[in-house]
């Protein structure tokens, strides 16, 4: 598959003239990629991304360096609060100039390969963003969770509580007493 020079995340790097030391620095802004991030964290499709980008030529290609940054939209993994959250991100690659000769190239050596004078910075923005981000995203550091018996959040209340559990041994009691206040639920016991 040939890069589309109209897609917003390839860059057309002609200008620089294949000259060693030429440098061009290009801030734009790009739509997300779908799926940029995690299932719990990821940037929303289509919202904007920031980059700052230098486009430096060398002897064997052109070196990206640069920031992007974005607006976040996840949940915390223990409370399931949505998160509203920013990244930023920096990186750095060598795009390779292709091999005229070479069209057997190597698809998984790794090497970012320019197309021609194309190159394209998604797969560089996806490794970036999902380094950056946490496994388990969470609203605050120490995120009490939902409270195991009746799912509130606890960030909300702090003081929530329970009625104190009953002691297993006086709970095997008080069983038996409802039994006995209670002889119609035995039906083995005839109604009176
Ligand atoms: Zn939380
Ligand atoms: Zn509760």
């Amino acid at each position: 598959m040939r890069l589309d020079p109209r897609a917003p995340l390839v860059l057309d790097t002609r200008e620089l003239g294949r000259r060693p030391g030429s440098q061009r620095q290009k801030s734009f802004s790009a739509p997300a990629p779908a799926d940029l991030g995690i299932e719990v964290l990821r940037v929303p499709e289509g919202s904007p991304v920031e980059f700052d980008i230098r486009l430096e030529a060398v002897m064997e290609g052109v070196l990206v360096t640069g920031t992007a940054s974005a607006g976040l939209d996840g949940e915390c993994v223990r409370c399931l609060e949505p998160i509203h959250d920013e990244i930023e991100v920096d990186f750095q690659e060598l795009f390779v100039y292709e091999e005229k000769d070479d069209e057997t190239d190597d698809e998984d050596s790794g090497t970012s390969r320019l197309e021609g004078d194309l190159l394209d910075l998604e797969p560089l923005l996806r490794d970036a963003v999902v380094l950056s981000l946490p496994f388990q995203p969470l609203c605050q550091d120490d995120c009490p969770g939902l409270c195991i018996e009746c799912g509130a959040r606890l960030a909300d209340d702090p003081d929530h509580q329970h009625e104190e559990p009953i002691d297993p041994r006086w709970a095997a009691l008080q069983g038996l007493t409802q039994d006995d206040d209670v002889p119609s639920r035995n039906p083995g016991v005839p109604e009176e």
